[in-house]
């Protein structure tokens, strides 16, 4: 039996690179996914992809950022599709500019990452924890490597804080939710090839090689290596793991 029967799926930042994966992933596994993005167009193409290979999807556009748009969007859900037992607050955006550059540009930088990988996280939870708490859900959040360090590659103090945030937020709510039976967990991926580095893959490979210098497996992720990871998070096969992050980064962090 598919890892998944029977659960329906909500997946933020649907419409690229390591969402639409996952959203793809637990489809095969058999869940109802219901696909979210703030660009309207990649998530309908993205569900509509698996619809074609036989899975269930659905899609509405969504800026996590608006929390009156997540509660009204959990109402829409709760009667159009059902009641959701799985979140997986993948939404995230960076930025790499350091602290020191242009004070208005750094401070843009982290109002935006800020509201989007952190606000973004709370709003969407918050808006689907009845269903979640009814349903003794499963939630995943997309931290990082950036979890635990922060990166020389170019990144920002901003997005550094926010996914520490993450792994703070994963193990608060796993502590608060542990009785109502939800398991709340995190991925850590490390350089997985998306756009959000598509700059830096085509405009800077020593910056790329200096990454995989210091990764074990000795190559960059795709968005697949977090399907597994991820899909193990949501179903009853970790029935027992809570508050915990799954790292997915080739072995970054033990060199
Ligand atoms: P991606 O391909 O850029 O996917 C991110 C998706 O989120 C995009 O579809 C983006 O839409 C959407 N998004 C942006 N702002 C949003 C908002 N306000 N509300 C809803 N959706 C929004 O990048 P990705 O690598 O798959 O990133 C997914 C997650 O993985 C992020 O949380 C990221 O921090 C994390 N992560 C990635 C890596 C990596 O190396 N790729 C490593 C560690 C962690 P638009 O493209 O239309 O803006």
């Amino acid at each position: 039996m598919a890892l998944l029967a029977n659960h329906i799926a909500v997946v933020t930042g649907a419409g690229s690179g390591i969402g639409r994966a996952i959203a793809s992933g637990y489809a095969r596994e058999g869940a109802q996914v219901v696909l979210t993005d703030v660009n309207a167009d990649t998530v309908a193409a993205a569900a509509q992809e698996i619809r074609a290979a036989g899975g269930k999807a659905e899609s509405f556009a969504l800026d996590v950022t608006r929390r009156e748009d997540c509660l009204a969007l959990a109402r829409q859900v709760a009667e159009k599709v059902g009641q959701v037992s799985i979140l997986v607050n993948n939404a995230g955006i960076t930025r790499r500019n350091a602290f020191t550059a242009d004070a208005e540009t750094v401070a843009k930088d982290w109002q935006d990452i800020l509201a989007i990988n952190l606000d973004g996280i709370f709003n969407v939870t918050q808006a689907f924890l009845a269903p979640l708490r009814a349903r003794r859900g499963r939630i995943v959040n997309i931290g990082s490597i950036q979890s635990f360090v922060h990166l020389r590659t170019p990144s920002s103090v901003a997005y550094t804080t926010s996914k520490h945030g993450v792994l703070g937020f994963t193990k608060a709510l796993a502590a608060e939710l542990g009785k109502d039976g939800v398991r709340v967990n995190a991925i850590g991926p490390g350089f997985i090839e998306t756009n959000i580095n598509a700059q830096v893959r085509a405009g800077n490979p020593a910056l790329v090689q200096a990454f995989l210098d210091h990764t074990p497996l000795g190559r960059t992720g795709k968005p697949e290596d977090i399907v597994g990871p991820a899909i193990f998070l949501a179903s009853d096969l970790s029935a027992y793991v809570t508050g915990s992050i799954v790292m997915a980064d080739g072995g970054y962090r033990t060199v």
